[in-house]
């Protein structure tokens, strides 16, 4: 099959990082074409492959096929940089017990990524060289460079032309938007933009093959097997060896450039032998091999370290090798790949839906790109400069044996992911803060940070000598300035998707929700509360710029309005600082997730449901199937409903099926028959938000309902909800009236006490609301309190008389919450709500609340486009 002439987008390279970014557009139906210069499957070098590309690889629903595929575990990674005792990197702290990333052979994986693009719906053509890309002058000013921008404008590529090497068809293909992803070959740095730098100072070489008959390293230790990284004696460098499941092992060795070929013009040696020979200065890694044999040739790269000045300009983007490379040191390559890859998918369908226009999209992924380079740079240089220096303690304190501080510390780097479970994180939130308090005699200026930074960029590029011939202060600010970088990968920024969501820049966030891949604005509008007591305001805030780690960011589709908001704005709970965003009862889509919520992104929650406004932060300690006290709330669930029905469910719908339940479970303890056919419940203010669930939640349960309603309104509403019987509650005596509804004798009104929050409901009337329901009740029965008047006010004739018990009860806990989430789907239970349209509307929203306007609950929907489009969801709920 031959190209098409035209495509939306198209990707050149088929390594991980063009595979990656093709198949995430092709995912949101975006027209690909992937084109790579070789025929699949190709040989590659980078075998070891870090744990947080689990993320990566589950968002494009490929995970699974990488564990099933056989390739060697990979649980964690040993490292030795002196003499002291070797580090290990556990990845279990990271993906949980068991967690781990493979160590691939790379014609396979990445076969694998190229197939499942091509599954993906990505047009694919292998052995399809592209030979030059033709631009056309592009004239609009903010590409050129910019400072930090990292941008360039060599015009807007628009179209190929491609070679095939096998039938020698040739061909040009026009095209919306580039993405470059050839590999070292960089056609765009390379050919067209002239920009590419090579760092000098990381000038090394590598020389590689692989072994059969190995011993496996450190057996019967915890690390057994793991992939390992010694350093050579003469400090000139390290060696790698990483097992691979088709029973080899890979082993290279990476050594300064000029002391390697000094050392093989001095040895006289070369292929194998001076290989063989070199490999003699790493003891540990020589004695593994000594019954081995190579089974391979030799191979060998160098000129690997550099960076290029722009990294995107209008309509196209550069990804993985082809835009920068530091160095294999903490095997970060594949992992940056699929993370830059990821990074030109979401900045092109920005540009592509109007998301942003596109110099900011171009920039957004130019920075993105920018960042992660001079991040690994910097960690980077410190270990080059500690493998150099081996007697000086710069990422090591001279009180431990080993690494095991600096390597807690590096961990998230070396990962791609911080520590998920508490403990190990408030461990490594020690061992950071110790190697911080070692540090903290002063603080580094941001003019000692700048010089630091151009410092280390130009012993990166061009002068290592400098970074060895550093002043002792200087040292001590390099080692303040690493630290900081592996302080913020432990806190917030560790390298899962929490940290690629979670990043904003120039007030842009990604979004990575299937279907609305794009980009997203880092301010909101939302309804707030400026002064109690006073109308809302909306106003326009800060999205939360990094999630903690069981945060969740949800986009608000849908909120509800509770009676509690009205209490809130009043000041009755006296929040103690304002502004505070209104409504707890909101529903819609996640767009972000922390990096424990590992179980939550497996499952996929498209939609939540939350409890704070407009755009939320929401959080969530666990999923529903770990119990969790009841002052513990914050939970996420499934439902089936839409959101306009689950906003109110996080709050009203809780509330009144706990109630509910409390009169079943009380009922199922005091009778042996499963039958309530007899059993009566009034439910006071049944024509409510509330209200109008409990009595569905009643019914559905088998328990007969009378229902006391405030106004005509809520009458009608109490029958289409199923009660058996109604009753005014302005009626005379509306008590009795209860009492002479339900027939048998021995059967009595159990109350469910629910109020519609209306302003004109007097005080007197309110407490007059508990007295009804109270003297409503049988003798001997139970009055359950759900509604907040300010007191409750019962006559004491009927408390001394009746003996009724009264229960509190509030929300509900999360076991019973998601029991309610199913029955509602079974049974489908509806939810009314009256809409009003967009955040602007709350002023009419809480005026027609307040006049008792409003049949069921008060909603306000944000997002109409989402609400139409509801499909599946997910429910979530903090307290
Ligand atoms: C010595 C060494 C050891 C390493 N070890 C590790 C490791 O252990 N772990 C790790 O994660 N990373 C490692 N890396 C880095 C890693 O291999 C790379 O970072 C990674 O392969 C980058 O992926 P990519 O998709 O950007 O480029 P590549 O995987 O190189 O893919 C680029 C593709 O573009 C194609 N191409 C090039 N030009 C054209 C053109 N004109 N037309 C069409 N197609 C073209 C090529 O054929 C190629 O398939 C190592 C690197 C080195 C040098
Ligand atoms: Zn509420």
């Amino acid at each position: 099959m031959s190209l098409p002439s035209q495509t939306s987008v198209l990707v050149v390279g088929a390594g991980p990082a063009g595979s990656y970014a093709a198949c995430v557009l092709a995912r949101e139906g975006v027209d690909v074409v992937l084109v790579d210069a070789d025929k699949f499957p190709r040989y590659h070098v980078g075998e070891s492959m870090l744990a947080a590309m689990r993320f990566l690889l589950r968002l494009i629903d490929v995970e699974d096929e990488f564990d099933r595929h056989g390739f060697e575990k990979k649980y964690g990674a040993t490292f030795k940089i002196t003499d002291k005792r070797e580090a290990y990197t556990d990845f279990s702290k990271a993906l949980g017990p068991g967690g781990h990333s493979w160590n691939v052979v790379r014609s396979e994986s990445d076969d694998l990524l190229f197939r499942h693009a091509a599954r993906s719906g990505a047009k694919t053509f292998d052995g399809t060289k592209v030979d030059a890309i033709h631009f056309e002058p592009y004239p609009h000013d903010g590409f050129e460079a910019v400072e930090g921008a990292h941008l360039a404008n060599p015009g807007r590529p628009v179209s190929a032309d491609w070679s095939c090497k096998d039938d020698g068809t040739k061909g040009t293909i026009k095209f919306d938007y580039l993405i470059d992803a050839s590999g070292r070959n960089g056609i765009l740095s390379t050919k067209y933009l002239k920009n590419r730098h090579f760092n000098e100072g990381l000038k090394n070489l590598a020389n590689w093959t692989y072994w059969k008959g190995a011993k496996r390293f450190n057996p019967g230790q915890h690390n057994e097997n793991s992939p390992f990284f010694e350093n050579l004696d003469d400090a000139s460098g390290w060696v790698w060896a990483i097992p691979l499941h088709n029973g080899t092992l890979s082993v290279g060795i990476v050594a300064r450039q000029d002391l390697f070929l000094a050392k093989k013009k001095q040895l006289g040696l070369s292929g194998q032998e001076f290989y063989r020979e070199y490999l003699k200065l790493a003891p540990q890694i020589s004695d593994m091999l000594s019954d081995a044999e190579i089974v391979s040739d030799m191979k060998q790269a160098s000129d690997w370290s550099y960076h290029a000045s722009a990294y995107a300009g209008p309509y196209f983007r550069i990804v993985g090798d082809a835009a920068a490379f530091v160095d294999p040191y903490f095997s970060s390559g594949v992992h940056l790949a699929l993370n830059n890859g990821l990074a030109a998918a979401v900045s092109v369908q920005a540009s592509r839906r109007g998301q942003a226009d596109e110099r900011a999209a171009a920039k957004w992924h130019g920075t993105k790109v920018a960042e992660n380079y001079t991040r690994l740079l910097l960690i980077v240089m410190a270990v080059q400069r500690q493998l150099r220096l081996k007697h000086e303690e710069l990422i090591t304190t001279d009180a431990e044996d080993g690494f095991d501080t600096a390597f807690k510390a590096i961990q998230p780097v070396i990962q791609g992911v911080a520590d998920t479970h508490e403990t190990d994180a408030q461990v490594q939130q020690r061992a950071v803060e110790s190697v911080n308090f070692a540090l903290d005699s002063f603080d580094v200026t941001p003019e000692q940070e700048k010089a630091m930074t151009e410092k280390v960029v130009r012993a990166a590029q061009a002068a290592p000598e400098t970074l060895q011939k550093m002043t002792p202060e200087e040292v001590d600010i390099l080692k303040r300035m690493s630290h900081r970088v592996l302080h913020r990968n432990t806190t917030q920024e560790n390298s899962g998707l929490a940290a690629f969501t979670g990043q904003v820049i120039d007030g842009l966030a990604a979004n990575l929700e299937r279907g609305d891949v794009g980009l997203i604005k880092s301010t909101m509008r939302a309804i707030r509360i400026t002064e109690f007591s006073k109308p809302y305001s909306v106003l326009s805030t800060p999205v939360p710029s990094s999630l903690g780690p069981q945060d969740l960011l949800v986009k608000i589709a849908v909120a509800s309005y509770c009676h509690t908001d009205s209490m809130v704005r009043n000041g009755i709970f006296k929040q103690d600082s304002l502004p505070f965003t209104a409504s707890h009862e909101g529903a819609g889509t996640v767009v972000a997730v922390g990096e424990q919520c590992h179980d939550l992104t497996s499952r996929r929650p498209r939609h939540a449901q939350v409890t704070k406004a407009s755009w939320a932060r929401a959080q969530t300690a666990s999923l529903p199937s770990t119990p969790l006290p009841m002052h513990d709330l914050r939970h996420v669930c499934r439902t089936a409903s839409g959101s306009k029905m689950a906003a109110p469910l996080a709050c009203a719908g809780r509330t009144s099926w706990r109630a509910v339940d409390l009169v079943v479970e009380t009922l199922e303890a005091e009778q042996e028959e499963a039958s309530f056919s007899d059993k009566w419940v009034c439910i006071v203010g049944s024509g409510g938000g509330l209200g109008h669930l409990a009595v569905q939640f009643a019914r559905g349960r088998g328990l007969n309902v009378v229902g006391v309603a405030f106004r005509e309104e809520g009458l009608t509403v109490t029958r289409e909800m199923g009660a058996n019987a109604v009753v005014g509650a302005s009626e005379d005596d509306a008590a009795q009236r209860v009492r002479e509804k339900i027939s048998a004798p021995r059967t009595s009104p159990r109350d469910v006490s629910t109020r519609v929050p209306t302003r004109r409901l007097t005080c007197r009337m309110r407490l007059a609301t508990a007295a009804l329901a109270y003297k409503a009740t049988r003798m001997h029965g139970m009055m359950v309190q759900v509604a907040q008047p300010d007191e409750l006010k019962i006559p004491f004739q009927d408390v001394v008389s009746r003996d009724v018990r009264v229960r509190g009860s509030m929300l509900a806990s999360p076991t019973e919450s998601e029991e309610m989430v199913k029955w509602v789907d079974k049974h489908g239970i509806k939810v009314l709500t009256k809409s009003f349209e967009g955040l602007e509307s709350i002023g009419e929203l809480v005026e027609a609340a307040e006049r008792g306007q409003v049949r069921g609950k008060a909603a306000i929907v944000v997002d109409k486009s989402r609400v139409e489009k509801d499909e599946m969801r997910c429910f979530l709920w903090e307290s």
